[in-house]
């Protein structure tokens, strides 16, 4: 099996969506083979990497809850050798669905599983709550990615997130760990980012990532275009911080940087 990493945080807007297409799209731009898992209802990551609705046979509602087999719903992308399981609308009812399921916290786990060898990483974009969903991501997952933003109230919640990995540890998965912590979106006009940036650093320590991300407008673009920062304008800042990202994941999981 290849990384499992969930992308994680339950506030909503923070970059957890496009630190999770342009990461995975860095990625597999170096050459390794990469799926990502989009489990939020509101299906950024699915659009965001130009997969129409219409052309949706199976989502991730139809693996976790239907049984479909995960390969059914894989969909290319428009980035060679990113894959996609989309989500969609369905998803919605999922929440209260899973709580009388079989097995529920462990759905995604077994889905993930099947695929066996063929992808070297699995991201999975969590949606900005800590309910079964996200519950089944830090089951199937090695580690979980955080993204904070560079805002005054950036630290708000991480504690509850914490718990509920610390939860997760001691019930379904002991291994799960802290893949690392991503700064996102500064603003290098304000002061007030430099101070998150130091209170963060502070609380995490070396699990901050050395790449800040900070707001570049085409990365705010790109997914209305339906393509990663890598196809959107691959010589653009967005591209370079991204890669500059992936390069510290690929070292911390002791891999070659092909290109
Ligand atoms: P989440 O998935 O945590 O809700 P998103 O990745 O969707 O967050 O980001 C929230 C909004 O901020 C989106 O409109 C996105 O385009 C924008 N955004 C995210 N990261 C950046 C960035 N580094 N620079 C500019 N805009 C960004
Ligand atoms: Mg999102």
């Amino acid at each position: 099996m290849g990384s499992v990493i969930a992308v994680a945080n339950q506030k909503g807007g923070v970059g957890k969506t496009t630190t999770t297409i342009n990461l995975a799209a860095s990625i597999a731009k170096r050459g390794y083979k990469v799926l990502i898992v989009d489990i939020d209802t509101q299906g950024n990551a699915t659009s965001g990497l130009g997969i129409e609705k219409s052309t949706i046979e199976y989502d991730i509602y139809n693996v976790l809850i239907d049984e479909i087999p995960i390969a059914s719903a894989i969909k290319p992308t428009s980035s060679k050798k990113l894959d996609i399981v989309p989500a969609t609308i369905n998803l919605a009812g999922a929440e209260t669905e899973l709580i009388s399921m079989m097995a529920r916290e462990t759905r995604l786990k077994g889905a993930i599983e099947d695929l066996g060898d063929k992808y070297d990483f699995v991201f999975i974009d969590c949606p900005p709550s800590l309910g079964q969903l996200s519950i089944n991501a830090f089951t199937a997952s090695q580690s979980i990615l955080i993204p904070v933003q560079s805002e005054y109230y950036a630290m708000e919640g991480l504690s509850q997130l914490l718990n509920t990995i610390r939860l997760v540890q001691k019930h379904f998965n002991k291994d799960l760990g802290v893949e690392g912590v991503l700064l996102t979106m500064l603003d290098a006009r304000t002061n007030l980012g430099a101070d998150v940036v130091q209170q963060v650093k502070e609380y995490f320590g070396d699990r901050v990532y050395k790449t800040i991300i900070p707001r570049i407008t085409k990365l705010a673009e790109a997914p209305s275009y339906g393509e990663a920062i890598t196809e959107y304008a691959p010589s653009s800042r967005g591209a370079k911080v991204y890669d500059d990202l992936a390069k510290e994941v690929l070292k911390a999981h002791g891999k070659r940087l092909k290109k």
